[in-house]
């Protein structure tokens, strides 16, 4: 499963998750007008034709101010539950027919994709995050969440790639200058997640097969990058700067965008090198490891590594490759 962000964080968040197929994407949420979301998509070689529908995880502006328009210029419905849809009829691009009603709890599948919708704590209408999944891979979206839950815990597990909200540093915001009321809203339980608080969720996670986590929604005044990698670099053992993060004005590098070859073939790849498809095979006499950068992020076999040992990078996020 390909995805990336097209841009994270309280000015506009919107998520690109590639179909089964080579069959278009979906969008994840869309706080860009039109023009950017089309100049964002090209950064990936994408182009409105591929959009196939939207998500919504909420009503708030970052997330579906520009989900209406978007959704009638590609002629796409918008998929949100009833609380988001009820929250969104103030936009003035706000569209009934467009609409497509789904449970917080209830999955659905999209064009061969399995979508999944969570309910999580957030001062919204009916707010959820998803998890996708496909015959491969399992990719969660936790973003706008005040606690975790056991729930959202259990949502969450056997994730191969994980987007997650690393809103603010605790410290950040209790000496920056919000006023205190928006700094109550932001670090509490209906708010967004600090960094201390995203580790925590990420350490309670099952990780066997999260080969791939990215940082997003970070604040632009409360929190640095630098301190975002570190907490979630902490519980997965690596350097922090190997830890992606989802820039608001970049979005992030695409990943588990595999090569055109052939399709990957996920546990079986990183469980068993003799039963690799052609074109991952090894060639004989060299060394397996001096394979492993051209191969797709999450189909890099994890290093056993001694307790105690010198630290490791996560991942690498490969290159777009088309
Ligand atoms: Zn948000
Ligand atoms: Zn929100």
């Amino acid at each position: 499963m390909r995805f990336a962000s097209l841009g994270s964080g309280s000015e506009g968040n919107a998520l690109v998750v590639g179909l089964p197929q080579d069959d278009g994407f979906l969008l994840i949420d869309c706080g860009f007008a039109l023009k950017e979301v089309v100049r964002r998509l090209a950064r990936l070689q994408l182009e409105l034709s591929g959009l196939r529908a939207i998500l919504v995880t909420h009503e708030h502006s970052d997330h579906v101010g520009g989900v209406f328009r978007l959704a009638a210029a590609a002629a796409v419905p918008v998929y949100l539950t009833y609380g988001t849809r009820e929250g969104s009829r103030r936009l003035p691009t706000f569209d009934e027919q467009a609409c497509r009603l789904i449970s917080p709890d209830q999955p659905l599948e999209i064009r061969g994709l399995g979508v999944s919708p969570f309910p999580v704590p957030h001062d919204a209408r009916e707010p959820v995050q998803y998890v996708f999944e496909d015959r491969h891979s399992r990719l969660g979206l936790l973003t706008d969440i005040g606690r975790s839950t056991p729930h959202v815990i259990g949502a969450l597990a056997g994730l191969t790639a994980l987007v997650l909200e690393a809103n603010h540093d605790r410290s950040l915001l209790a000496e920056g200058n919000y006023p205190p009321s928006l700094k109550r809203r932001i670090g509490g339980d209906y708010g967004h997640l600090e960094n201390q608080a995203a580790a925590a969720i990420l350490e309670a996670l099952d990780r066997t097969r999260l080969h791939t986590v990215v940082a997003a929604h970070l604040s632009r005044q409360n929190n640095r990058a630098e301190l975002a990698r570190l907490a979630l670099a902490a519980v997965l053992r690596c350097a922090p700067e190997s830890v992606p993060v989802a820039d608001q004005d970049f979005g992030s590098a695409p990943a588990g965008w595999p090569p055109k070859r052939g399709p990957p073939t996920g546990r079986a790849c990183r469980r068993s090198p003799g039963r690799w498809p052609p074109w991952l095979r090894r060639p004989r006499g060299r060394r397996l490891p001096s394979l492993l950068p051209q191969l797709p992020g999450w189909l890099q076999p994890r290093p056993k590594r001694p307790p105690g040992s010198s630290r490791r990078p996560c991942r690498r996020t490969p290159s777009i490759s088309r």
